[in-house]
Formats: structure tokens, C-alpha cells, sequence
């Protein structure tokens, strides 16, 4: 049963359950970028990054990647593992856009030789800033030995979220991911995958069919949402 709020984001709600190992996630259709700056609402979001997270949790926990996934409870609502947040946000990119493109001068759409990884600081304070895993050890965010396991489960959760949105005809160019500490030790994937956390491009024609519609104003951002999720459901019947 859902007991008390324990905390509200910018995407989502978090209540406390009658255990107290297990968390009920409530995703939101409000919208932000910018560290809040710019606001809005995408209707039915909440729905789709819901119900995409949870099915891209599965797949990865299939092929061996643990995740704070337990079950879905409804169209907005599923039960998740408690776990401590390792304040950082892990960003694997496979081509150049956004942040990446801005900052080192590149062109978006540059496909990278191998994939690569950074982290920031998060940390809405200071807007998340940049830093290296030497940096993440000196604030004392995560031990030598989990930045190692993150960085390996980052880029095995990479190889796996490729591969299963090339077969909807999709290309991954970069994501956001967060990582929790169980109560027993362990590393797990927290948080969501979603459009809000990934830039998914249409293989074939580039259209953005994630946040970014919204980010930089482009239109049809519902659309996006809605076509992204067909996609991803016409995918996994297609393997059932
Ligand atoms: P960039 O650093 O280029 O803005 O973002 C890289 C990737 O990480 C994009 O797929 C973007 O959606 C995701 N990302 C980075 N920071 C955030 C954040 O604060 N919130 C969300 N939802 N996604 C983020």
C-alpha cells in the first residue's frame, strides 16, 4: 500500500511502502530544462517513461544488469528497490550532441570511434557540474571500486540499449543513467530510461524523438513521446 510522500523531483514522486526496503515511483507529466529554468507539461509522459523504464529495466536485468526494478503497479506507478543515490549522473555517449558537441566544438551527429563516459555532480546547487572520477573520489561520492563497477555496467547497459533500439530502427546517441548502493552493498541502476534521459534518433530519417523536441522547441513533442513507445512496444511483440 502507498504510505507517505518521502521525496518530489522535478519528474516524478516518491512514497514509502509498508516495507520499508521498497519505494513507489510516480512518474509526472511536468517537464524542465535548464536546471529548472524552462517548465512545461507533455502529456501522457509520465505513462511512457513509466512504462519504457520498467520494460528496459527487464531486458537489462535479463541479460545480467542489477536495477532497482521490482514491478509495475500501474500506468504511472511501479514498486522499486530502496538504494542510497551515488550523487553522480553517468552519461554515455555514442555520438556528438548536446553538452558534448557545445563544449569540445563538434558537430552534432559525429559518430564516436568507441563510446565514451562522463559523470557530473549531482548537485542542482551548483548545476551539476562536470567532474572526473578522481574528483568524485576526493568529495568522497563513491568508493575506487563502485566508479569501477559503474563505469563497466554503463557501458554493458550501452551495448544492450543499442542493440535493442537498432531492431526498432532507432539510434542511441547518448543517455543518462544513476546508480544506488542496496542496503547490503551492491550496485544497482536506479532512476528512469526514458526520452526525458536519452536522445533517440530515427535510424533512418534523424528526427529527435526524445526531450529535446521540448528542450529546443521543436513541436510535436507528444508525438515524439507517443511514437518512441510504439516503437519500443512493436519491438518487444515482435520478439515475444
Ligand atoms: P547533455 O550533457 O548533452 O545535455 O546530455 C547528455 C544525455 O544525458 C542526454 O541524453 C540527456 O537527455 C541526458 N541528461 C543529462 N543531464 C540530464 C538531466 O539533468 N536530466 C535528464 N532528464 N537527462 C539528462
Amino acid at each position: 500500500m502507498k504510505g507517505a510522500q518521502v521525496y518530489e523531483g522535478k519528474a516524478k514522486k516518491v512514497f514509502a511502502t509498508e516495507d520499508p526496503a521498497l519505494l513507489i515511483v510516480s512518474y509526472k507529466d511536468d517537464a524542465t530544462a535548464f536546471n529548472g529554468l524552462k517548465r512545461g507539461t507533455i502529456e501522457g509522459k509520465g505513462a511512457v517513461n513509466n512504462r519504457m523504464s520498467n520494460a528496459l529495466m527487464r531486458l537489462l536485468e535479463r541479460n545480467g544488469v542489477p536495477t532497482h526494478f521490482v514491478r509495475e503497479l500501474s500506468e504511472r506507478e511501479t514498486l522499486v528497490k530502496r538504494v542510497e543515490i551515488v550523487p553522480l549522473e553517468v552519461i554515455v555517449r555514442n555520438i556528438a550532441a548536446g553538452s558534448f558537441a557545445k563544449r569540445y566544438g563538434v558537430e552534432e551527429g559525429v559518430v564516436f570511434p568507441a563510446p565514451t563516459i562522463e559523470f557530473s555532480y549531482k548537485n542542482d546547487a551548483l548545476g551539476d557540474p562536470l567532474l572526473n572520477a578522481y574528483h568524485a573520489l576526493a568529495l568522497g561520492l563513491a568508493t575506487a571500486a563502485e566508479l569501477e563497477e559503474i563505469k563497466a555496467l554503463s557501458f554493458r547497459i550501452n551495448e544492450l540499449l543499442r542493440a535493442f533500439w537498432a531492431g526498432c530502427g532507432v539510434t542511441l546517441v547518448d543517455f543518462k543513467l544513476e546508480f544506488g548502493r542496496l542496503p547490503g552493498g551492491g550496485i544497482v541502476l536506479a532512476d528512469e530510461i526514458s526520452p526525458d534521459t536519452c536522445r533517440l534518433w530515427d535510424s533512418e530519417t534523424g528526427k529527435k524523438l526524445d526531450k529535446d523536441r521540448f528542450r529546443r522547441d521543436l513541436g510535436g513533442v507528444e508525438d515524439a513521446y507517443r511514437e518512441i513507445m510504439a516503437r519500443l512496444e512493436g519491438q518487444l511483440g515482435a520478439e515475444a
